[in-house]
């Protein structure tokens, strides 16, 4: 067998060992953050690189920071002495070799001494940094979460089909550019056709907090209607099923989402927040929040929140949006107020605090894999799918 791709096997086979060998202790923990840390330090060498490609505007000056070299030799050390300890402990070595192999490329493309390549040849460019804080960030945020108050204690993070979602992951952050100026193209539009400057200069002059709900209502208000349109319409569904697929729910699961949705979705909720002339702090604050909060209702995240759980959507709520039952199908459409829901009959929350036995739908009528999941709604439909 090709020596890469038995690398990449017994690598994946380390990073879906079962509980009895993820112990604290047997090098696993070590291992995996070591080879995390090895590969954002990886990323960040590709980013200084070529920072006209995979660096966005937006975080160009913080790359330039000479902090974010520090922060990366930071990186490079924390790797190094996690995949070490790794070696040391775990009889397997697939980890921490791993993460020795992305230090060393990391140090040898230059490490924090490493000089831009290219210049910015165009305007475009992929969010890899984007996607290297998003998965730091998010990930050394609610992994921790999940493991110490899990809904399912079993799952574990590399979980089955981890490697589709982290996928979907990748592409949404390396598109970063493009979708959201095609996401905010239509709001744009219609702002500037409008002209309610009177009006948007009483709602931005609002308290910050009145704004805020204000937006998460009219957001989740047409968001609620847009989601029910991809359950109702046959053709919309078959984009909306690659959500519906996952069968594991997590903090990733939630990246599952076909392109166009993810446009489609965007482009229409944003619509009130800019076309009523609500303030850009309240805005980039709810933007923010949303993403937080879109990665927790699908979070494997156990936690009880008596009555908050009539007032907000929880893990549990969305979860039997994604419910595999019958009972589970066309319900729980909002995703901040189960209000909502209420209002328009799909509410669907069991009093005794139950959850879905299972995740996806019914006979798995979905493809796998990112490409088959992207071609799956165009295709003519079958019999059952
Ligand atoms: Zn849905
Ligand atoms: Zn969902």
């Amino acid at each position: 067998m090709n020596p890469l791709h038995e690398a990449r096997l017994s690598i994946r086979r380390e990073l879906e060992a079962p509980p009895a060998l993820r112990k604290f202790g047997s090098g696993w923990i070590s291992g995996v953050l070591g080879l995390m840390l090895g590969l954002a330090a990886l990323g960040s060498v590709v980013m200084l690189r070529f920072p006209g490609v995979f660096v966005m505007k937006e975080s160009a000056r913080l790359v330039a920071h000479p902090g974010f070299r520090t922060g990366m030799l930071a990186l490079l050390v924390l790797a190094f002495l996690f995949s070490m300890l790794s070696l040391l402990l775990r009889p397997g070595k697939a980890l921490g070799t791993a993460g020795m192999v992305a230090v060393l490329a990391a140090v040898s493309f230059g490490g924090p001494q490493a000089q831009a390549v290219t210049p910015d040849l165009t305007p475009l460019y992929f969010g890899l940094d984007f996607f290297v804080l998003r998965l730091l960030f998010t990930g050394f945020l609610f992994i921790p979460l999940e493991t110490v108050f899990p809904h399912r204690a079993e799952q574990g993070i590399f979980r089955y089909e981890w490697r589709e979602d982290l996928f979907y992951y990748l592409v949404s952050s390396m598109m970063v550019q493009v979708l959201t100026w095609l996401s905010f193209l239509p709001a744009q539009t219609l702002l500037a056709i409008t002209s309610w400057s009177a009006f948007r200069a009483w709602v931005a002059a609002l308290p910050f907090i009145v704004q805020f709900i204000a937006i998460m209502f009219l957001t989740d208000l047409v968001q609620y209607w847009v989601h029910r349109l991809f359950h109702r319409i046959t053709a919309l569904w078959r984009f909306h099923a690659v959500h519906h697929s996952a069968q594991a729910m997590d903090w990733i699961a939630g990246a599952r989402m076909h392109f166009l949705e993810i446009l489609v979705l965007r482009g229409t909720t944003v619509i009130p927040m800019i076309v009523l002339g609500f303030s850009q702090d309240a805005v980039n604050a709810y933007i923010l929040v949303v993403y937080l909060y879109a990665t927790f209702v699908h979070s494997n995240l156990g936690w009880k929140f008596g009555f908050l759980e009539k007032l907000l959507v929880t893990p549990r709520f969305h979860h039997w949006h994604h419910g595999i039952e019958k009972e589970a199908i066309d319900v729980n459409f909002a995703v901040h107020f189960p209000l909502l829901d209420k209002l328009f009959g799909t509410h669907h929350m069991p009093e005794n605090g139950r959850w879905p036995e299972g995740y996806g739908i019914s006979g798995h009528p979905v493809p796998k894999g990112y490409w088959r999941q992207f071609l799956h709604p165009f295709q003519r439909k079958k019999k059952g799918a």
